[in-house]
């Protein structure tokens, strides 16, 4: 089982070769004292750090990032950039958590500088199979009762928009967004204001309280803060916090080379789309802006699995896009981690006296981690904030091992089977 401090990939993710995705800071060297050390240049800990400096511009703020900024999943996930709720603990925190995605999305892609003019709307969840569709109509009632934007796309409209004839019926989810990932989180931390410095190559190995400050240790370094912030996912029970809340899981994404002008045509000719899977164990698809197919799928417990997931990731694309041939051969792919909880909750709060996280995306955290960024910060100012336990619930209790990894395996495996041809 994993149970290390930092992420190290199999991999090389496919979206970090862009050369606009470099930030290039110097890792931690020799013992420095500072205001607040965030643990993790994600979107929760770039959202903590710009945050904090906001409120606090007298503060030094660090930044540890164990590789460089986005070369782990803050920069391998598809780009999803999403302000549709689409589950919470009730309808009533639903309709309050939406306003709050809505105004993360703009103050994400602001900070980030990234261009906005274009929203793009041809995010869309789509159903393979008769129970895909009988989920999307319980999605429906759920996006009607909870006063977010939708609507029906049949099976032709999905074909005109996408090229593949796979799907049987769809719903828009107008709002959201497509980015290329590792652009967007470099592009945030390029635009820190100047009292935050990132230490990229320097993962946090362990932390310890002394009296009321904190150590945290990397390889070549020490830093010391009244405050530590939590915010590498993941990785925050490789540090001793969230143990018996949390699990790792491995998601895959694969990418083809840019397609030729013909194929492009026929599967993006109205712009850049992306599809949501109807069933949550399903495959998710999207077109990148530079005309390549991406698709994302699979789970792995704890441990980054090997070329079978390409293989796998292979056939769900082929089966969507027969008539590319050859064209839609995957290029690169690639794993990340997320972190999941039994309820879907996150870790967030004070720990401890001046030790906070925020941690447990459950698998979509672009929006919500920088929403929960940032009121993490504000907790830890003493200001009013959001109350996330009451609108996103507080994460349960998970049996030890080896329970927890069959129970895991057990509801994966029945999962997997009632998402069919979703996959
Ligand atoms: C293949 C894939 C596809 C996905 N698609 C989407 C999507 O389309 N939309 C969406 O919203 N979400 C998606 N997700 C999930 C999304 O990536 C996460 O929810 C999001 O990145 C969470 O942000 P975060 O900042 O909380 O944590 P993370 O993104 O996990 O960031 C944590 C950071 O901490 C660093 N770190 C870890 N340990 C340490 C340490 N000890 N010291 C220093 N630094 C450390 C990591 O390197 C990382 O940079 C996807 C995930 C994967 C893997």
């Amino acid at each position: 089982m994993s149970s290390s401090p930092y992420p190290t990939y199999l991999q090389r993710c496919g979206w970090a070769t862009d050369s606009d995705a470099a930030t290039s800071c110097k890792p931690l060297q020799g013992e420095q004292h500072c205001d607040a050390i965030v643990i993790g240049a994600g979107y929760t800990g770039l959202a903590i750090a710009r945050r904090l400096a906001e409120q606090r511009p007298d503060y030094a703020i660090a930044v540890l990032e164990a590789d460089y900024v986005g070369a782990g999943s803050p920069g391998r996930n598809s780009g999803f950039v999403l302000e549709t709720v689409l589950s919470a603990p009730s309808k009533a925190c639903a309709k309050k958590i939406y306003p709050l995605y809505q105004q993360a999305h703009q103050q994400l892609m602001q900070h980030s500088h990234l261009p906005t003019e274009v929203k793009q709307e041809a995010v869309f969840k789509a159903a393979a199979t008769s129970r895909g569709e009988k989920a999307l109509k319980q999605l429906s009632y759920f996006m009607q009762a909870t006063g977010q934007p939708w609507h029906t796309l049949d099976a032709a409209r999905l074909k005109q928009i996408t090229g593949s004839d796979y799907y049987r019926s769809g719903i828009s989810l107008p709002g959201n967004r497509l980015v290329n990932p590792a652009q967007l989180v470099s592009g945030i931390a390029r635009h820190l204001p100047n009292s935050i410095t990132i230490y990229e190559k320097s993962p946090a190995l362990g932390l310890e309280q002394h009296h009321s400050s904190w150590k945290v240790r990397t390889s070549a370094g020490v830093l010391r803060a009244p405050r530590v912030f939590l915010a590498n996912n993941a990785f925050a029970k490789g540090l001793g916090f969230g143990q018996s809340r949390s699990v790792t899981i491995f998601t895959y994404a694969g990418i083809t080379a840019p397609l030729s002008e013909e194929a492009r045509i026929n599967t993006s000719s109205q712009g850049q789309w992306g599809i949501l899977p109807a069933h949550r164990l399903g495959t998710t698809f999207r077109s990148t802006e530079d005309g390549r197919l991406l698709v994302r799928g699979m789970y792995g417990y704890e441990q980054e699995g090997g070329a079978e997931v390409k293989d796998i990731l292979q056939r769900s694309l082929s089966k969507r896009f027969p008539a590319l041939g050859g064209a839609q051969q995957l290029e690169q792919w690639w794993g990340g981690t997320t972190s999941l909880t039994a309820n879907g909750a996150p870790l967030w709060g004070e720990l401890k006296p001046g030790l906070f996280s925020s941690v447990g995306c459950n698998g979509v955290g672009i929006v919500k981690g920088w929403l929960l960024g940032g009121a993490l910060a504000d907790l830890s100012l003493g200001q009013s904030t959001l109350d996330v336990p009451e609108l996103f619930g507080r994460p349960s209790w998970m049996p030890p091992e080896p329970l927890r990894q069959l129970g895991f395996m057990a509801v994966s495996s029945l999962e997997k089977k009632l998402a069919g041809g979703e996959q």
